[in-house]
């Protein structure tokens, strides 16, 4: 499929990666990278990242992503200080932390993320956090010790609607996500995001967003998905900048969620601080 207009971008110079990486620990990953973000030019500009922790190699097989699919490599006890030390030198206002499901793992990585809210609180203690989880195999006690780290807004993405699942996300499960996000909102801030254009209809949107809603989520983003390669899930529909719109009021409007992130280009990380900043007046930005 050609790519409309709307969706034209420069794609990111090598030289723009290497004037990120110098604020970084050779051994770090970001998300920005790894999933070959759209966005990696006007983000590493503004100097901002997205933490990638617990490693580069992902065990699921999700068939929208672009990181590595392979076996996992061990956990590096030094990451947090290593994550803590890079987003104070970036100097990084709102520090957004995301991880590869790790299902190899007894609590799913979520000691090693409190352990790495708990180093950025230390170094950068102006900053606000935002950690955007996988599902920990619905483990509760796994959430617990994510929220007793007390992050400002617990991320987990619903990604797509419950029909196209099992084609799309095979390891995951939409009403156990659900339980999650629920489950984290009766105590932080909760937001979750979804990707468009995969094949799915307006009412099928409608309908995830009531469920988001209706499990206590306040925050939701939406964008286009763009296929990293011919070999992944291949784009159905380019989504124009308007319907994004209808979205957005749809969901601020008439089901009342503090903020709805819509567009082509948005990510569930994409100006993350804004977005906190436009629900928290006086927050990152
Ligand atoms: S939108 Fe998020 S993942 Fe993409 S470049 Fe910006 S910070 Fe990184």
């Amino acid at each position: 499929m050609r790519y409309p207009d709307w969706l034209k971008k420069n794609i990111p110079k090598a030289a723009s990666n290497l004037r990120i990486r110098k604020y970084l620990d050779s051994t770090l990953h970001t998300v920005c990278e790894s999933a070959l973000c759209p966005n990696r030019g006007e983000c590493f500009a503004r100097k901002t990242v997205t933490f990638l922790i617990l490693g580069g190699a992902c065990t699921r097989r999700c068939r929208f992503c672009a990181v590595v699919q392979a076996p996992p490599e061990p956990v590096d006890a030094a990451e947090p200080e290593k994550v803590a030390l890079a987003a104070q030198k970036l100097g990084l206002q709102h520090i957004v932390v995301t991880s590869v499901t790790r299902d190899d793992l007894p609590d799913g990585g979520a000691g090693h993320f409190a352990g790495t809210i708990a180093r950025i609180r230390n170094s950068s203690p102006q900053s606000t956090i935002e950690v955007l989880t996988p599902d920990f195999q619905g483990r509760f006690s796994a959430l617990a010790a994510v929220l007793a780290a007390r992050p400002d807004i617990f991320n987990h993405n619903i990604e797509t609607v419950p029909r196209l699942y099992a084609g799309i996300r095979p390891q995951a499960d939409y009403a156990r996500s659900l339980k999650i996000l629920a489950q984290a909102a009766k105590s932080v801030l909760t937001k979750s995001g979804l990707m468009l254009g995969l094949g799915e209809k307006a009412e099928e949107i409608h309908a995830v967003m009531q469920d988001l809603k209706a499990s206590g989520v306040s925050i939701v983003t939406l964008g286009q998905y763009i296929a990293p390669s011919k070999a992944h899930y291949p784009v159905r529909e380019f989504i124009p900048p308007d319907k994004f719109a209808e979205y957005k009021e749809y969901g601020e409007k008439e089901l009342g969620f503090k903020a709805v992130f819509a567009g082509p280009f948005v990510r569930s990380s994409y100006r993350a601080g804004e977005v906190l900043a436009q629900i928290r007046p006086g927050q990152a930005c």
